[in-house]
């Protein structure tokens, strides 16, 4: 069997090229290698409860707003979203004093100037910033347009922006501490991507009841229905030339053929895989030497039986000088850090009238550099020095943050570590990056990774090319389906 679109990597953006595709009768193969779709979607289960990896909550999925309308064309809408507090869907924790981030840009902005009562104009400037930057559905289909504000958002460094417009240290850093969900580098961080992540979750802000891979897995269903076929345990191994297109990838000892290739997986995993003389070394070495955004520990931990109050909002707390890296931390210490209660899932978490939490996920980031001398070993073997080295971070991560939860560190059961090693081997992503290539910009061109290769029926998606996240993947599918079923 040949198939019109073979599609490697079975995470979020090559699910949804998939999905788009089948829908619209094209011949679809997606090849995963782990034994679980999703990617950064992936979910484990421990100790009788499911954990997330990679997927806490996303934004704009009200009805009509833009993750709403994208995922109702991708038929997830059924799944069981549940809305956070509106009047404060985060919080952020900075110098020891905690700040609401309400839903919708005026509530958020008056009730943010309640803390900083002199800075009320600059909080409503930049409330009136991220609702005027936000896309509408038709701007992210129209073709890419260098004169375009989103493009002009590209190419301007959100670290500066906030500085010239929030001149108030304590306020520019509770409006950027929401901001793990992304990397604040102050060199390199395009204002269009802090926009973005930030406009969207002012609008409203949602969790998934259960685990995340109910995205991936609808998705999966939904591409079987149409025709199409998802295939786990397929690690692809190399792929066959032939007069300069990609004709088959390999799998163990089978060929699967394929008129295009969709690579839903990081170049430097995938430039390996291709025949040598396929792509100039010149494209290879620019690309596999742009560098990546940073890695993330996480730490998944189980709670005692109704002990601790589930939380219906994210926490996110700080405690260093400076969120944007700029004056690096010499302990090397957990500073940072966001935390997400699950939503409750046993009926007999609810006692007394009152919600408990069942689970929570922390998660800070982590340099590669600090993993690195584990870089040669895989999963669950590599030795006791590195278990010694998770449990001082998990420790570090959980003293940080239990001064803002009542009851939790004396209520913990159990828990369980990820590093970058972690997400490294178990979605292929080069140096366990958190978010990908690092979009710069001041060199656009060079670290937005375009969709189209110089192989004629090769192209990339997933958060290399656009943006990463569940709308940054979901935008850049969208737009290579929309190239693709045009050509
Ligand atoms: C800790 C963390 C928390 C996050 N939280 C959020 C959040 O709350 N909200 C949000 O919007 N975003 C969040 N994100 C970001 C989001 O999860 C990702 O941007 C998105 O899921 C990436 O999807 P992808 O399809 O591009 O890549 P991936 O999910 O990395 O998928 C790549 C897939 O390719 C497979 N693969 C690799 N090599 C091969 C091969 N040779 N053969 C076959 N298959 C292969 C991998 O196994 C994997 O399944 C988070 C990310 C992290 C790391």
């Amino acid at each position: 069997m040949k198939y019109e679109y073979l599609i490697v990597g079975a995470g979020l953006g090559g699910l949804e090229c998939g999905y788009w595709l089948a829908q619209k009768g094209h011949s679809v193969c997606v090849l995963e290698k782990n034994p679980q779709i999703g990617g950064c979607l992936q979910s484990f289960h421990r100790n009788g409860i499911s954990f997330d990896t990679g997927f806490h909550y996303v934004g704009g999925m009200a009805e009509g707003e833009i993750l709403y309308q994208l995922f109702d064309q991708l038929n997830l809408l059924h799944l069981p979203w549940h809305q956070l507090d509106a009047d404060c869907f985060d919080e952020v924790v900075w110098n020891g004093k905690t700040y609401p981030f309400a839903n919708g840009y005026d509530a958020f902005a008056e009730k943010l100037s309640t803390f900083f009562p002199n800075q009320r104009q600059n909080i409503l400037n930049y409330a009136d910033f991220l609702r005027k930057s936000q896309p509408k559905m038709a701007d992210l289909m129209a073709p890419a347009n260098p004169e375009s504000s989103s493009f002009q958002m590209m190419a301007t460094s959100a670290y500066q922006f906030m500085n010239q417009m929030i001149t108030d240290d304590t306020l520019r850093n509770v409006l950027c501490g929401t901001s793990l969900k992304m990397e604040l580098h102050a060199d390199t961080l395009p204002l269009y991507i802090f926009a973005q992540i930030n406009g969207t979750f002012l609008q409203s802000a949602w969790r998934l009841k259960g685990r995340g891979t109910q995205i991936a897995e609808s998705l999966a269903n939904d591409i079987r229905a149409f025709g199409g076929e998802v295939r786990t345990n397929c690690p692809v191994s190399g792929f066959e030339e032939k007069g300069g297109a990609i004709v088959a990838a390999l799998v163990r000892d089978e060929r699967v053929e394929c008129e295009h290739l969709i690579a839903n997986i990081h170049p430097n995993a995938l430039f390996p895989l291709l025949p040598e003389n396929l792509l100039r070394k010149t494209y290879r070495r620019r690309i596999s030497e742009l560098p990546n955004s940073t890695g993330m520990f996480t730490v998944n931990l189980k709670l005692k039986k109704n002990k601790v109050k589930y939380v219906n909002h994210n926490l996110f707390v700080h405690n260093q000088a400076d969120l944007w890296g700029v004056n690096p931390d010499a302990t090397g210490r957990i500073r940072s850090a966001g935390v997400h209660f699950a939503v409750p899932e046993r009926e007999d978490s609810v006692a007394h009238g009152t919600l408990f939490a069942e689970n929570i996920d922390i998660f800070c980031p982590m340099k590669w550099s600090e993993v690195a001398r584990w870089a040669d070993s895989h999963v669950g073997r590599r030795g006791e020095e590195y278990e010694v080295f998770k449990q001082k971070k998990a420790e570090e991560a959980i003293a940080l943050v239990a001064p803002y939860i009542p009851g939790f560190q004396e209520n913990i059961d159990a828990y369980f570590t990820s590093t970058p090693l972690t997400y490294r081997d178990y979605t292929g992503t080069f140096e366990g990056s958190a978010y990908g290539i690092r979009k710069d910009y001041d060199h656009l061109f060079l670290t937005m990774l375009p969709p189209k290769t110089p192989v004629p029926n090769l192209y990339f998606t997933g958060q290399n090319v656009n943006f990463h996240g569940v709308f940054g993947v979901t935008v850049s599918a969208l737009q290579l389906v929309k190239g693709l079923i045009k050509e």
